[in-house]
């Protein structure tokens, strides 16, 4: 039996989530032994006409991205957006926060005209995702649960429960106590708290549960000392598109 095609792709993005493939280390070589890897820029030159699933990391930020990804959207049968960038646009959704031209001018200078640019969007607000692995780094467990999932035709397991509930099974000290501020109460799970049990604060990397109330957010943050533009700004850093001014 064939085994599965299996495809990377990486759009606007810092290229870190892939990266946390290649560090896979243990696993990669059994990896290799259930799929075929067909396309992967970051390890190899090889192009393929299908895939089976193509893992997408990365915004659309570009006339060029949208083109593209409707290209690779036609040739997968399971597409999956990897890591914030792609999931709810990350890091780069803080771009759609100021004014077009001015980041232009900002991030090219004179050289503005030459780099069409548009507002970030996730992957899924232009094609049809059919699966999310969150995070800024995805988490390289979480991408071998659904990898595993998808291959044995499983439906892989969606986290939107909030990050405390993990934090409190995990039975940490809150980190709101200690004077720190924390996302944890609008942020999905699925790290397993992993930032406040090393004593750090959740910055919302895996973006917001659905419903999130976002003023009940606020009003907390507030009664543990933080004004309300410090807590829209941190919230805006992983989730510009969903957390309005
Ligand atoms: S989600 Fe984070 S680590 Fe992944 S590509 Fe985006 S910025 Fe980089
Ligand atoms: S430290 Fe953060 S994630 Fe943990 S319980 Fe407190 S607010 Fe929630
Ligand atoms: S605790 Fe928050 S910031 Fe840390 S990995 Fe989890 S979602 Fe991301």
């Amino acid at each position: 039996m064939s085994k599965p095609k299996v495809a990377f792709f990486d759009f606007t993005s810092c290229e870190g989530c892939q990266l946390n493939k290649l560090n896979l280390e243990n696993d990669l070589l059994a990896l290799l032994e259930l799929v075929d890897i067909v396309e992967f820029r970051e390890a190899m030159d090889d192009k393929a006409d299908y895939y089976d699933i193509a893992f997408i990391e990365g915004s659309i930020s570009t006339p060029s991205c949208i083109e593209r990804i409707h290209k690779i959207r036609r040739k997968a049968k399971i597409l999956v957006a990897l890591g914030a960038c792609a999931v709810q646009g990350g890091v780069n959704g803080m771009k759609n926060l100021h004014p077009a031209d001015w980041v232009k001018e900002e991030v090219y200078g004179e050289d503005k005209y030459l780099f069409p640019s548009m507002p970030v969007q996730p992957v899924g607000a232009v094609v049809k995702v059919d699966y999310e692995i969150r995070g800024c780094p995805m988490s390289t467990p979480e991408f071998l649960h659904v990898l595993k999932s998808l291959i044995l035709g499983r439906k892989p397991e969606i986290f939107d429960h909030a990050v405390c509930v993990e934090c409190k099974l995990k039975e940490n000290e809150c980190v709101l106590d200690k004077g720190m501020f924390c996302l944890g109460p609008v942020t999905r799970a699925g790290c397993d708290a992993i930032c406040p049990t090393f004593g750090q604060y959740c910055t919302g990397c895996r973006g917001v549960i659905s419903n999130v109330n976002e003023k009940g957010a606020i009003n907390m943050l507030k009664q543990h000392g933080f004004s309300t533009k410090e807590a829209l700004k941190k919230m805006q850093m992983f989730n510009a598109l969903e957390i309005e001014n």
